[in-house]
């Protein structure tokens, strides 16, 4: 089969980590017989100095008009690169809220998985860890609170501010659906997290997955009020499969399942509309205080390219042979900086390019 992937390289470690992914998805092309094709995209600050705009009209085209996206990174330093000096329209983040609201990328999922090799950068106790966790939140992107209509108004004398949450149900329909397909793809088992003993939004969340539950009759679900979920994150991480849930409570929670692994470098990330589509980018952000010097880490962007291979192209087996060769790299030993271990006299450290080719090699 032929797939077009567009790429955003973007900026910092972004080039770097996505030239790392790109060589992986060859090596797969070869190995099973498929043809990756590659449209660059220009987005973000290399956007901005090419163009003068973060993100392009026909960037946006160029992307519609791929059958998924694979991202680096994008931005610079916050507190010196001149980027930030335009306005919030004209830098480089408006560019990837921009995409995301033009692809319709409802749904985001970040993966929460600890790796064996990786327990001591997890901050929970062994028997906390138990044999591990492998979890994914599955977040509402573009709806609810940080989408509802805000006002700051001057009202008896002193100012109130007031922020409103609003879910129809053919936003929790798509999303719910999109949760407990990815379910039936892993251990097939959803916890739809809400606040149902407050809010009236999460009242009817908690109706429309209870409908869309039941035409999945395989996957076991159950309710979870939002103050429990993240109490029971660092309780019992193992309990969990699939956590399903609107923007705000996805946005903290996936925060928090993401630093109990322990290790930003290895987070990959997809957002999804109801289309095929997806966008997949690292949870890491561009890391300009290490860019070009070639020790970033690349397994989350590699991570992020099988969950691309998962997700928009049903090729399982190729996702599969990813995940296990970056299980493999780590068991033999090798380690990028931001994943050494403390004495790190076991293991080797490797720059992004060599990660790179050692996963290429266990393939
Ligand atoms: P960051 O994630 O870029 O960096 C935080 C720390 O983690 C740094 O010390 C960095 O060196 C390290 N790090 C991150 N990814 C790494 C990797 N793959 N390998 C090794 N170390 C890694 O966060 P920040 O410093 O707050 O942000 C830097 C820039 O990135 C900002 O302009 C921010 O807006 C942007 N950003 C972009 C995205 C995105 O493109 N989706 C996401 C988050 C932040």
């Amino acid at each position: 089969m032929t797939y077009n992937i567009g790429v955003i390289k973007g900026d910092g470690i972004g080039p770097e980590i996505v030239t790392e992914a790109v060589k992986v998805l060859d090596a797969i092309g070869t190995k099973f017989g498929h043809q990756f094709n590659y449209t660059e995209i220009l987005m973000g600050g290399c956007s901005i100095d090419a163009t003068g705009e973060p993100l392009t009209d026909e960037a946006i085209a160029a992307a519609k008009a791929s059958d998924a996206v694979l991202m680096g990174s994008i931005g610079g330093n916050t507190s010196t690169s001149p980027w930030y000096k335009l306005p919030a329209d004209k830098r480089p983040e408006a560019g990837l809220l921009k995409l995301r609201k033009s692809l319709n990328l409802f749904a985001n999922l970040r993966p929460a998985y600890l790796y064996e090799e990786l327990k001591e950068a997890c901050p929970l106790r062994d028997d906390i860890i138990g044999e591990g966790f492998d979890m994914m939140i599955m977040r509402e992107l573009t709806g609810g609170l940080y989408f509802g209509e805000r006002s700051t108004k001057e009202e008896n004398g002193q100012l109130v501010a007031r922020d409103s949450l609003t879910y129809s149900e053919t936003e929790i329909r798509r999303i719910a659906k999109r949760g407990f397909d990815i379910a039936m793809k892993r251990r097939k088992k959803v916890t739809s997290v809400d606040k149902a003993n407050v809010l009236d939004s999460s009242r009817l969340w908690r109706k429309i997955v209870e409908e869309v539950a039941a035409d999945y009759p395989e996957v076991a679900y159950e309710h979870m009020l939002v103050d429990n979920c993240a109490m029971q994150l660092v309780k019992d991480p193992g309990q969990f499969d699939v956590i399903l849930t609107e923007n705000m409570f996805g946005d903290i929670l996936s925060d928090e399942a993401s630093m109990v692994t322990g290790s930003i470098g290895m987070l990959s990330s997809a957002s999804l509309n109801d289309t095929k589509f997806g966008l997949y980018e690292p949870s890491g952000g561009s890391a300009p205080d290490i860019a070009g010097k070639g020790i970033a880490n690349p397994i989350a962007t590699i991570l992020s390219a099988a969950m691309m291979l998962r997700y928009s192209f049903d090729l399982d087996a190729e996702a599969d042979a990813i995940e296990a060769a970056v299980k493999q790299v780590l068991k033999d030993g090798y380690r990028t900086i931001d994943i050494m271990p403390r004495d790190g006299s076991t293991v080797k450290q490797v720059g992004t390019v060599e990660m790179g080719d050692l996963i290429v090699e266990r393939l």
